[in-house]
């Protein structure tokens, strides 16, 4: 059942309830977990999750100064983060890993070929850790996993970030979805998906060399806004409870395109009630608050079970 209070979604048959997906989250004094994309788009991708015992960036597409600022503008702070994962090496993905690694000193987590890839190119001195695609580990109270991406990078990868208030599914830079990506994008509760672009706009594009069309459109390139949609259709959308839009191109796609795309096959779907909030390159988007729902219900071992 949802609800819609006062702007606020409230969701009472899952494991979380999702409020405040317009600007901040309220100071409600209870355990919460948040999420917001900092800009997306084919020139810069950085997200943060904080929970309780975690605050973890997910790329760092822009420059250190623009990544400190977008912190500043949702009422966080470059202080006291505790990891940056790296999805891959391209530039829209690591932009600010100089300075976030270096001058703030912020353990930077890649695999090994995404982290020589970037390692020649750093001036600043940065703390690796290291793990290998499709390996779990834990950062703070949110398991990360980690799953192999087809992209034109020397070893992409996705995340599903599994925290106390459920999970977020990254999964960005993909030519194409496969049983894997299928398996991650279901067991997400809020989904950060590409829609990078329109066929007929990539098409008409008189910029780009046919060369680089080609890329963009092959199974190791980007969603369109059509994979995307059908990739949700796959997935049935069942757990989903917000769907981000992101990483569109500039030229080669629209806001209006990719949510009349998505939305169009969610309502198909008998779906359209799951919110689809459609991501930019210039300012951050909503924070999605993830609220655990505590049960009185206590486990044999003494652990809390969520409902
Ligand atoms: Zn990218
Ligand atoms: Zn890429």
């Amino acid at each position: 059942m949802i609800k819609f209070e006062h702007g606020r979604f409230i969701f009472n048959a899952g494991i979380l309830k999702i409020i405040a997906c317009e600007g901040r989250g309220p100071e409600t004094g209870a355990v919460s977990v948040r999420f917001t994309v900092l800009g997306s788009g084919s020139a810069g991708n950085c997200s943060l999750l904080e929970t309780p015992s975690a605050r973890i960036l997910i790329d760092a597409g822009f420059s250190g100064r623009q990544i400190r600022s977008r912190l500043e503008k949702i009422r966080s702070s470059h202080e006291g983060i505790d990891a940056v994962l790296v999805t891959h090496e391209h530039s829209d993905h690591t932009r600010g890993l100089n300075v976030i690694g270096g001058k703030w000193q912020v353990p930077v987590f890649a695999n090994r070929m995404t982290r020589e890839a970037i390692e020649s190119g750093l001036k600043a001195e940065v703390s690796w850790k290291q793990f290998s695609s499709g390996d779990s580990f834990f950062i703070g109270d949110v398991e990360v996993e980690s799953f192999c991406l087809p992209h034109d990078a020397h070893d992409p990868v996705g995340f599903l970030l599994k925290t106390p208030g459920g999970t977020i599914g990254i999964l960005t830079d993909l030519g194409h979805s496969n049983p894997l990506v299928l398996q991650k994008a279901r067991e997400s509760d809020v989904l950060l998906l590409e829609t990078n672009y329109d066929n007929e706009m990539l098409k008409a594009d008189v910029k780009r060399p046919w060369q680089t069309k080609q890329r963009i459109m092959s199974r190791h390139g980007h969603l369109s806004n059509d994979q995307a949609a059908e990739l949700l259709g796959e997935i049935g959308c069942e757990r989903l409870k917000h769907l981000f839009l992101g990483h569109l191109s500039r030229d080669c796609n629209t806001t209006e395109l990719a949510v009349a795309t998505v939305e169009g096959r969610l309502s198909g779907m008998g779906m359209s009630h799951i919110p689809v909030e459609c991501l930019c390159q210039e300012t951050p988007g909503s924070t999605v608050t993830l609220e655990i729902l505590q049960s009185p219900q206590q486990t044999e071992g003494g652990q809390l079970v969520l409902f």
